[in-house]
């Protein structure tokens, strides 16, 4: 999935010290939660070389919480320069792919009344969700379209009746649509989005409605319930829990939004009605000063704790043998860069996908192997960057003899100790 959606990204959008919360646009002042001089801006553009690496773009991470709605953003975001080298397909997983059938019968259960329906995707990615909605939903999906400026398409492989357009979606590629619009999916866009009111009202305004909207997004509550400050990268720049979702909807003009949970609580999943022809209603007030906290503004907390809390589990795993992190994607990237900078701790960094094998985390410049190779290299301890995948980790190493001792980042420790060790 890649980001479409931000409109021009580049320099100049920096927010302002006292900007207003990007949600519910109540004022949000004092000192940020956490504050990085310099993260790398793209965690999924795996670098060649380790010198490369260390030389990928960084810039500061300045998050904010916003009392009211609960939100958490990156005050000193200014924008991304996505480009087709961004990498993103967590599809191999057989957990997320699990997940995927999750948000498909979600969605049909919605559209139970419509024996078929067409869907558009904006930010989709290689088209990977579109494909496996059509998979999973057989004939009920008669036509789906995506669009995204950095699809490949000599490396798609997608059923006739799903397309992509190597664009962002704007009037003329709305026009293009041979089709009349059901259902409008977002996933994992909105949090890479600076103004995601204005964002979420362009899709009323360039498709047709009405039309049901689906949003899927991570959820913030998530995050700090379990101590992930490593899930704050500098692409996050808007990160939502329920209420604040719930706001944004609204305040872009959408009814009957109903906001839930999936993929074990880690993400959020929106459903809201795109209201038929009628100007646009944002709601302009902001909420009242007094209204209680939605989410409990725990976001120092987690930060004040994190680096030294895992560098420490670090330490005392190191001093059992070589450590190997569980996932070479934004998450494990950012961990490494936060906890382990100089590479004194992490031996090597684990992934599935081959695409990765061979190649570089961008700022501290940990080489990415196979489960293969992280087995010849004898790794005793095995950190997984997403407790989500967990099982999954363990039972990949358990068939392939991988005798690690397996954890997991966050608060709440996952430890398995290696089966079968002597
Ligand atoms: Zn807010």
């Amino acid at each position: 999935m890649t980001r479409d959606a931000d409109p021009p990204r580049g320099r100049g959008r920096r927010r302002p010290d006292s900007a207003p919360c990007p949600c519910c646009a109540s004022a949000v002042a004092g000192s940020p939660a956490f504050v990085h001089p310099a993260v790398p801006v793209l965690l999924n553009v795996l670098a060649p070389t380790e010198e490369a690496a260390r030389r990928a773009p960084a810039r500061r991470l300045e998050l904010v919480d916003c009392p009211t709605c609960g939100a958490v953003f990156n005050r000193a975001f200014d924008g991304v320069p996505y480009g087709p080298d961004y990498f993103v397909d967590p599809t191999r997983s057989a957990r997320y792919r699990q997940h995927l059938d999750d948000v498909s019968d979600r969605l049909a259960a919605r559209m139970e009344r419509s024996p078929t329906f067409s869907v558009v995707d904006v930010g989709a990615g290689q088209g990977s969700f579109l494909a496996h909605l059509a998979g999973r939903l057989g004939t009920r999906v008669a036509r789906a379209h995506g669009f995204d400026p950095a699809f490949r398409a000599g490396q798609a492989q997608l059923p006739d009746n799903v397309g992509v357009t190597a664009a962002r979606l704007d009037a003329a590629g709305a026009a293009a649509l041979d089709f009349p619009v059901d259902v409008v999916v977002t996933r994992h866009v909105l949090e890479h989005v600076a103004a995601p009111v204005p964002f979420l009202a362009s899709l009323r305004e360039s498709l047709a409605a009405p039309f049901l909207l689906l949003v899927e997004t991570p959820n913030v509550a998530h995050s700090l319930e379990h101590g992930l400050l490593h899930d704050f990268c500098y692409e996050h720049c808007t990160m939502l829990g329920e209420t604040a979702l719930a706001e944004v909807l609204g305040r872009a003009g959408y009814d009957h939004v109903q906001v839930g949970r999936a993929f074990g609580g880690e993400y959020l999943l929106a459903f809201a009605a795109a209201p038929g022809a009628r100007p646009a209603a944002p709601r302009p007030t902001p909420p009242d000063a007094g209204v209680p906290r939605a989410v409990p503004t725990r976001l120092a907390d987690v930060a004040r704790r994190f680096v030294p809390e895992h560098r420490d589990r670090l330490r005392h795993a190191r001093a059992r043998g070589p450590i190997a992190l569980w996932g070479a994607a934004g998450k494990g990237a950012l961990f490494v860069h936060l906890v382990d900078p100089d590479r004194e701790l992490v031996s090597t960094v684990v992934d599935i996908h081959p695409n990765k094998h061979g190649m570089f985390l961008p700022g501290t410049g940990h080489r990415i192997v196979s489960p293969e190779e992280a087995r010849r290299r004898t790794v005793r301890t095995v950190v997984v960057a997403n407790a989500t995948y967990v099982d999954e980790v363990a039972a990949l190493c358990d068939a392939m003899e991988l005798r690690a001792d397996i954890e997991c980042v966050g608060n709440r420790p996952f430890t398995r100790t290696a089966r079968g060790r002597p």
